[in-house]
């Protein structure tokens, strides 16, 4: 997949993660949420890890091909005016996970 996106994007412009973060970093799965480290963010927030740019904003998008099964619901939807905008799961929602991605995320900034 890296060596795809390299050839369509350009080298580096994309990094594929292969690891996640997990209960090992403090993460908590919350009730009714998905299991530590299997979403998306976990994953993008050790990929954001390895480049200097600061991480600004983290954003949950639909891509599948039916409706949006979870719209985003929180603040400020009214200046959304995009239909793939998703609520995050349970788990990733919690603050003190949310602050463990947002940290990963910007290890690598100078
Ligand atoms: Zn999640």
């Amino acid at each position: 997949m890296q060596t795809a996106l390299d050839k369509k994007y350009g080298q580096g412009k994309y990094h594929v993660a292969d690891t996640t973060l997990g209960e090992f970093d403090g993460l908590r799965k919350a009730e009714e949420g998905n299991p530590v480290g299997v979403c998306a963010g976990p994953k993008a927030a050790i990929a954001a890890s390895k480049i200097d740019s600061p991480i600004i904003s983290m954003s949950t998008q639909w891509r599948g091909k039916a409706g949006n099964p979870y719209p985003y619901s929180g603040d400020k939807t009214e200046l959304l005016d995009i239909g793939s905008e998703m609520d995050p799961c349970k788990t990733c929602a919690l603050e003190e996970n949310e602050s463990i991605y947002v940290n990963k995320a910007n290890e690598g900034v100078k």
